[in-house]
């Protein structure tokens, strides 16, 4: 059976995160309300402007859903914004977050919008994801890692996936490369 991945909708980089589930082998679906998380596999929290995102949960009464589902032990992967909205605290223009996973994220940490760039994560990455080729865009840098988080993958250095349980974050987006290798581990 195809499984179904929530993607949160407020706002950000939902359609290319569609394209790379169904690349996956999986059935993306929207999520604006409570109701759209019954049944689903998986939850992804894209990339996006974190601000905005965190408001659409207030107006959309969504935090304590996506408490819920986080801790029903099902994967939830957020991606920069995402990742931001996972975190524990904000450093940098702080924002609400779900507080769930234990990391400090540090917003815009490469700087402005001009200094997106691209690079492939640093040997030594998870099995499976050696040579992945991560798109920053004003992506935040992932510090003072919990005991219980685990460093997947780095790129100069610097954790750019983690994952706590069956949480996971990555300062990049994985969405834009036509590699949709982390989707498929987030499925398996
Ligand atoms: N800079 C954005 C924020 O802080 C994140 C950027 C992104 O998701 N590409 O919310």
């Amino acid at each position: 059976m195809t499984p179904s991945v929530g993607i949160l909708a407020i706002q950000g980089d939902v359609a290319a995160h569609a394209r790379a589930l169904a690349k996956a082998g999986a059935r993306a679906v929207p999520v604006l309300r409570e109701k759209d998380l019954d049944g689903l596999a998986a939850l992804i929290l894209p990339g996006g402007e974190s601000t905005t995102i965190s408001k659409g949960m207030d107006r959309l009464a969504l935090w304590e859903p996506l408490r819920e589902f986080a801790a029903s032990g099902r994967p939830v992967l957020g991606t920069c914004a995402g990742a931001i909205l996972l975190a524990r605290a904000v450093e940098h223009h702080p924002v609400p977050t779900l507080g769930l996973l234990d990391a400090l994220a540090v917003r815009n940490a490469y700087g402005t919008q001009v200094d997106s760039f691209s690079a492939p994560v640093d040997k030594g990455a998870k099995k499976g994801l050696e040579g992945l080729r991560c798109v920053f865009i004003r992506a935040p840098q992932l510090e003072e890692l919990g005991l219980e988080v685990e460093t997947l993958a780095r790129v100069e250095g610097r954790p750019v996936l983690i994952r706590q349980a069956n949480l996971w974050a990555a300062t990049f987006h994985p969405e834009l490369t036509p590699d949709t290798r982390l989707h498929e581990l987030l499925l398996s």
